[in-house]
């Protein structure tokens, strides 16, 4: 990868990079979908997401671009709930609701804490919910929530990379002993985590991209993480787009997000999940698309590593 120590990569700068936002209603989410997972028990079974809509989320991470879905300003009180009353009565039935508001759960100013019985009085018929939050901003506010609760709740945190001079540039103002901190928190309060781990971030080479992703899931399953998520990086909220444009970020392959994924479920430490959304922009190989991603959905669901697929563009 070209030198970019001279690039200094701050909120102004990534947030100078970006286009426009798209419209979104304060009281409506603005997706749900309905998938299967693996469980912490082994079944697989259907998981709710609902993708609430609110403010957007006040760090400015190098690689984020879930502000595009987000409002300028706090949503009214009632809304958030609102949101999710909608979204459950058009919905399928499901065992396991994820509540993902394109930041932090426990920010108040995302998600009004008056709103938290509401919340948990909605939910109350699940057997888990998933929220996602910034590692600084675990605290207190997750026990009031996880107190009004009658499902478990799980917490779902972005550790990103554990290559510190990365993560500094990543804009995540977030160190390695406060991720750290967050899960040992979570973990004495029988609350357990998922980490999100990114593939390949800017300023790597592919081979670079498929260490630090492995070096992760070891540090996260080693410090009391139970899950994890690998997140293949995409360009498309305008500051990516430019370090692609000067040659600083390329996309992971494919094939780096299976053996990843391979690596993370050799461990036996841990739920290791590839994050499968928008899976086409990384293979340049219509051969075998398909049942690369078919393996990973398998390896995703039963966490066996599963026969590799043979093709040409693998030799
Ligand atoms: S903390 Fe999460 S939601 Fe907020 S900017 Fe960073 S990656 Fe995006
Ligand atoms: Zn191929």
């Amino acid at each position: 990868m070209n030198e970019t120590k001279d690039l200094i990569i701050n909120d102004q700068w990534i947030v100078s990079h970006r286009g426009d936002k798209n419209s979104v209603d304060p009281r409506r989410p603005y997706a749900w979908i309905v998938e299967k997972e693996r469980t912490v028990n082994g079944s697989i079974e259907d998981t709710a997401i609902i993708f609430l809509t609110n403010r957007e989320c006040s760090f400015h991470c190098l690689m984020c671009d879930l502000w595009k879905n987000t409002t300028d300003i706090t949503v009214p009180a009632g809304a958030i709930p609102e949101q999710i009353e909608w979204a459950l009565e058009r919905m399928p039935g499901a065992k396991h609701l994820k509540l993902y508001n394109s930041g932090s759960f426990f920010d108040g100013r995302a998600i009004p804490e008056e709103d938290y019985p509401r919340i948990a009085s909605l939910v109350s018929h699940f057997e888990t919910v998933i929220v996602e939050s910034h590692p600084k901003l675990i605290g207190e506010r997750c026990l009031s929530f996880r107190d009004m609760l009658k499902p478990l709740l799980h917490v779902a945190l972005g550790l990103e990379t554990v290559n510190t001079d990365l993560l500094l540039r990543l804009n995540k103002k977030m160190t390695l002993q406060d991720f750290a901190h967050s899960v040992s928190f979570l973990k004495s309060n029988e609350i357990l985590t998922r980490a999100f781990v990114l593939l390949r971030p800017p300023f790597l080479t592919e081979q670079e991209g498929i260490y630090w992703a492995e070096r992760s899931l070891d540090f996260a399953f080693r410090i009391g993480v139970e899950c994890c998520t690998v997140i293949p990086v995409r360009e498309g909220n305008g500051a990516m787009d430019h370090l692609m444009e000067q040659g600083h970020f390329s996309k992971p392959d494919i094939r780096s997000l299976e053996a990843v994924l391979e690596y993370g479920i050799g461990l036996n430490s841990g739920r290791v999940f590839a994050d499968l959304w928008d899976l086409n922009l990384f293979s340049t190989c219509p051969k075998c698309f398909d049942r690369r991603a078919e393996r990973m959905n398998h390896m995703n669901l039963n966490q066996v590593i599963s026969a590799p697929v043979e093709c040409t563009c693998s030799q």
